[in-house]
């Protein structure tokens, strides 16, 4: 499995100048700068990996986030390292990827996947106004399903203390997708082996109230409008 084609595994002629962080060097066609495109991925998930660097050592946390203009929201306790360390403003690279098909080729070299990923780089800082960080809450909670924010309690004064929220300022971004079929080699196409995409997308079960508090709640439309939207995709 491999990310293009075998003749792009070759070493490059020297570079005129030294490349970008966030310049996408292997099969560039399938790179994108623009933050329309950035945006559009960030905003189809909530889950990040959040990579930075403290005394020398990586970590490469998973989280939940959500995107605020050209920033991204970050939340957790005020005890965690990565909060702290970031809210310090030492520079971060955030990770986003969807899958959205297995490619089954011919040969196992060109077995792929197709994807929209974005891996974003910037410095935080933590929000200490009490009403930015509710607001910040809100979008976390819509992030993950929209019209939920209304619908539940909002944090009070200690929640909020015990929170800390850091706004990461996107100073560099890049988007990678693939959205095609099966590249195989000329050679291989006449091989009695199936070949083709195959879908993938997020899908949800049946929701399951809270069997310990019941409080005759029904579904809300907001997630049913979730799980419809998850069923007509599937
Ligand atoms: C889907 C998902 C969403 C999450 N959302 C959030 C969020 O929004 N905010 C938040 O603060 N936390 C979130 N977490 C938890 C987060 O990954 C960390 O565990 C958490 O921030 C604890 O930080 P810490 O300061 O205790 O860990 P650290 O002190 O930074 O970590 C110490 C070590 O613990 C291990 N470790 C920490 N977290 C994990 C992990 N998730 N899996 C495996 N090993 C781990 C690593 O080896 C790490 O080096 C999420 C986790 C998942 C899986």
């Amino acid at each position: 499995m491999h990310d293009g084609n075998a003749s792009s595994n070759k070493p490059k002629a020297a570079r005129r100048r030294p490349a970008q962080r966030h310049e996408v060097q292997r099969v560039r066609e399938r790179a994108s700068y623009d933050r329309t495109t950035v945006h559009a991925i960030l905003d189809a998930a909530f889950l990040a990996h959040v990579g930075f660097v403290v005394e020398g050592q990586p970590f490469v946390i998973p989280m939940l986030y959500a995107r605020d203009g050209d920033t991204l929201l970050l939340h957790g306790s005020v005890a965690s390292r990565l909060q702290q360390a970031l809210a310090g403003g030492i520079e971060c690279c955030v990770s986003v990827t969807h899958v959205d098909g297995l490619v089954l080729a011919r040969s196992h070299f060109h077995h792929s996947v197709n994807y929209r990923s974005a891996v974003v780089f910037g410095r935080a800082h933590a929000l200490t106004d009490h009403a930015a960080k509710a607001a910040a809450l809100d979008r976390f909670v819509e992030a993950m399903l929209p019209g939920r924010a209304a619908d539940a309690r909002a944090p009070d004064a200690q929640e909020l203390a015990a929170t800390s929220v850091l706004v990461m300022e996107i100073a560099d971004a890049s988007a990678k997708v693939r959205a095609h079929g099966v590249k195989d080699h000329p050679d291989d196409l006449t091989l009695p082996v199936w070949a083709g995409v195959v879908p993938m997308h997020t899908t949800f079960g049946a929701p399951i109230a809270d069997p310990d508090h019941p409080n005759g709640a029904g579904v809300p439309a907001y997630l049913e409008s979730l799980l419809a939207a998850a069923a007509a995709r599937s």
